[in-house]
């Protein structure tokens, strides 16, 4: 049986991060009103598909769903279970932020069948949270941290943001070695970036900070990738690390090309070869979905090339691709079709190929963007 995701967006922050452009309101006073109008969403959405689909995720983010009541995480647990079927061993993740991590909440989160926490952390340098607009201190992810383990999770996910203004290369490796420490199940780690419209943006613009140099940033990859090797985290995605066993589900269905339903302001969905996002307002979602109507605000067909793009973007970034199922499933043979880049890629480094995967090496990570671009030319150019 064909296995899905869940995608639930949690559309309330205590407080907006400056770097943030996820959409998420500082105002908790429509929260109540929200958990009904997602319930209504999941019906309305449950009634398109004749039977129940199987899920092998569920991924509840936001925005900052540890703020939510688990009575509420409940009542949207137990909504989505009388229209979908749980795989054996679905994985449950929520997130969390170290200020509204409470051991109480933890404990109902395990009662609740949530098997994984995804822990909002950032930095171990309080200069470095304070410049993010992060409400928490280190000791507060550290004792989250703890808390969690304490309540039975033995599957912890931590991010993490390196070239933040002001970092130098010693304030990076001390919060290496505090996340070695705590030695969490699954380790994100993001280079910062300056997204149009966050303050953080504005203050780049206004010159009020400044950059970390484009080599600096490298270098504070390179570290975690080595770091992260010598502690025996496995390196999945570009982004991504993980002890043996403990990579995101929800991630690789996705980066797999599986297909995931999406819930909430602003979530994006992927479903038979359509995607859709939902409008990113939550009165209009409230308003729409009390209306007896999806509250999609856009979509598009995944076809033709655009399919191909989008398996070989996925697939380079995470865990490679499968020349036996591309072929299968694009008719392109990808090994013998594109076998001059393959080669000149492999002896420069860039990827490692052999029988059953393609994928980039530690240093093809490292400019996955232009990897992806050229392999992705070089099968346009041989199709036509
Ligand atoms: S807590 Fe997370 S979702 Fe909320 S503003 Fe900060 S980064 Fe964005």
């Amino acid at each position: 049986m064909n296995q899905s995701g869940i995608y639930i967006h949690f559309p309330f922050c205590e407080k907006k991060c400056s770097y943030c452009d996820f959409y998420s309101i500082e105002n908790l006073s429509k929260a109540c009103i929200f958990t009904n109008s997602l319930l209504s969403e999941i019906e309305l959405r449950s009634q398109r598909h004749e039977s129940k689909p199987n899920l092998s995720s569920i991924f509840i983010g936001g925005g900052t769903p540890s703020l939510l009541p688990p009575e509420s995480i409940g009542r949207i647990l137990q909504s989505i279970k009388s229209h979908f079927s749980f795989g054996e061993d679905i994985e449950i993740t929520i997130e969390c932020n170290p200020d509204s991590t409470l051991l109480e909440n933890l404990h109902d989160y395990r009662k609740l069948g949530i098997n994984r926490i995804s822990l909002g952390v950032q930095s171990f340098a309080r200069d470095e949270l304070i410049s993010l607009g992060r409400l928490h201190t280190p000791e507060q992810a550290a004792a989250a941290f703890h808390s969690a383990r304490s309540a039975g999770f033995d599957n912890i996910g931590i991010d993490l943001i390196f070239a933040v203004p002001g970092q130098s290369a010693r304030s990076w490796s001390r919060t290496i070695d505090k996340a070695l420490e705590l030695g969490p199940n699954h380790i994100s780690a993001y280079s910062l970036i300056y997204e149009k419209g966050t303050p953080l943006y504005k203050s780049l613009a206004d010159g009020d900070v400044s950059r970390v140099r484009e080599n600096d940033e490298v270098i504070y990859y390179e570290t975690i990738i080595h770091r992260l090797a010598a502690g025996g985290y496995e390196h999945y995605e570009v982004s991504n690390f993980a002890l043996s066993g403990k990579y995101c589900r929800h991630n690789l269905d996705i980066w797999h090309g599986g297909r995931y339903f999406a819930f909430g302001p602003s979530a994006h969905g992927y479903i038979g070869n359509q995607r859709y996002w939902n409008v990113r307002n939550i009165d209009e979602y409230i308003f729409l979905v009390g209306k007896g109507r999806l509250p999609v605000s856009g979509c598009e067909e995944i076809s033709g090339f655009d399919c191909i793009a989008e398996r070989i973007m996925l697939g380079l970034r995470a865990d490679g691709i499968d020349p036996g199922r591309f072929q299968a499933d694009f008719g392109i043979d990808i090994k013998s079709d594109i076998a001059g880049l393959i080669e000149s890629l492999a002896e420069h480094n860039f990827i490692i190929p052999n029988e059953s995967n393609i994928r980039l090496s530690k240093k093809g990570y490292l400019i996955a963007d232009e990897l992806i671009a050229k392999v992705v030319l070089a099968i346009e150019k041989a199709m036509n």
